[in-house]
């Protein structure tokens, strides 16, 4: 076991990258208004990362001292073979926690096999609880699938389960108290993840639709009582219990709430590129390096050991401004 603080993965400030979220595919079956353009295009199949390129990368990390992997997408279940990969990096010595989030769709088919295979927490996400309006922020999703799905994962015996909600003006932000009673009565939590502008929509002014985490906040403490734990799941969400609840509640405020400093984690898209922070364009190349080298871990250690000088300092996002992310949230693994 890998327990000591690896001093391989240190970056310029001090942050140890302990966290890697690895997007396993841009793919996805439904198209969230926030997430995706309408019509999108998706990365050419030769430069999607094979399932065994995409071990080798996790256990790269592995062995470099990364604790806790989340595997996520693009939708991470509708990738063919997925569980397999599951399996394998599932099985990886000195990995702490393998993790996924995913939109719920294929749950009910899935999620034994997925607690079998090692995740013992996972992310569901939905944004309303109303079947047409669930449908109309999805744009082909079908909430009772989803429903079905998280059942499925509660019977399953999952360690924690967690919801996650964005909230937008003028779209759901009258759900706020029904997501937070259903992940009560699931017994379950929920976090509210505020909307980031990554990629161009035009199907929603991300500026007016933005809804803080104070905002959320104060609706729901307005019922129930929040208190600020210091809890973390070594992630940005600060997490607040109620006192007459299991369910916690979390907040995940890259605006207002600016949590680089602690920043912990790196990200790798299903094309291979190690992206070293959400708000920024600073990137190493891991594919080239892996099929120039297949099969071997060493170079990819190095890159990725080398790309950690590349980790920016902090995010800047703004609302008012275009942009400066085009990529959207499927291609850089949410
Ligand atoms: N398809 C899976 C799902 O929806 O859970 C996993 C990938 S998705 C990109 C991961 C999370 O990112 C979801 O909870 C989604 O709501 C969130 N997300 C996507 N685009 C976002 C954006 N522009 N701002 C904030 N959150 C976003
Ligand atoms: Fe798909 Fe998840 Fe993006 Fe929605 S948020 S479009 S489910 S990847």
């Amino acid at each position: 076991m890998n327990e000591a603080a690896s001093p391989l993965l240190i970056d310029r400030f001090n942050r140890q990258v302990e966290y890697v979220r690895l997007s396993v595919t841009d793919r996805c079956d439904f198209r969230c208004v926030y997430c995706m353009a309408e019509e999108m295009t998706f990365a050419p199949r030769a430069d999607i990362l094979t399932l065994e390129e995409l071990e080798l990368i996790a256990r790269a990390f592995v062995e470099l001292g990364a604790k806790k992997i989340r595997l996520t997408g693009g939708e991470p279940l509708v990738r063919q073979n997925i569980m397999a990969l599951v399996e394998n990096i599932g099985q990886l010595d000195g990995l702490h926690e393998l993790t996924l989030t995913t939109n719920g769709s294929q749950l009910t088919k899935q999620a034994s096999a997925l607690h079998q295979a090692g995740i013992k927490r996972i992310n569901i996400s939905i944004d309303s609880l109303k079947p047409a309006r669930f449908k109309k922020i999805t744009r082909t999703g079908d909430l009772q699938k989803v429903l079905n799905g998280i059942d499925a994962a509660i019977a399953t015996g999952f360690k924690r389960i967690k919801l996650n909600t964005v909230i937008l003006k003028g779209r759901n932000e009258d759900e706020i108290i029904d997501l937070v009673n259903f992940a009560r009565d699931k017994k379950v939590d929920i976090s509210f993840i505020e909307e980031m502008p990554l990629g161009l929509i035009d199907e929603h002014n991300r500026a007016l639709s933005f809804c803080s985490s104070d905002e959320i906040r104060d609706i729901v403490s307005a019922q129930y009582p929040l208190t600020s734990t210091d809890e973390t799941t070594s992630g940005p969400s600060h997490y607040y219990s109620m006192n007459d609840s299991e369910s916690r509640i979390g907040f995940i405020s890259p605006h207002s709430h600016n949590f680089c400093h602690l920043c912990n984690r790196v990200r790798v898209t299903v094309e291979g590129r190690l992206l070293l922070c959400l708000g920024n364009e600073h990137s190493a190349d891991l594919k080239t390096v892996l099929r120039a080298n297949p099969g071997e871990i060493d170079p990819l250690k190095d890159a990725i050991i080398a790309a950690m000088d590349l980790k920016p300092e902090k995010h800047h996002f703004n609302l008012e401004e275009e942009p400066q992310i085009v990529r959207f949230m499927n291609m850089t693994g949410g």
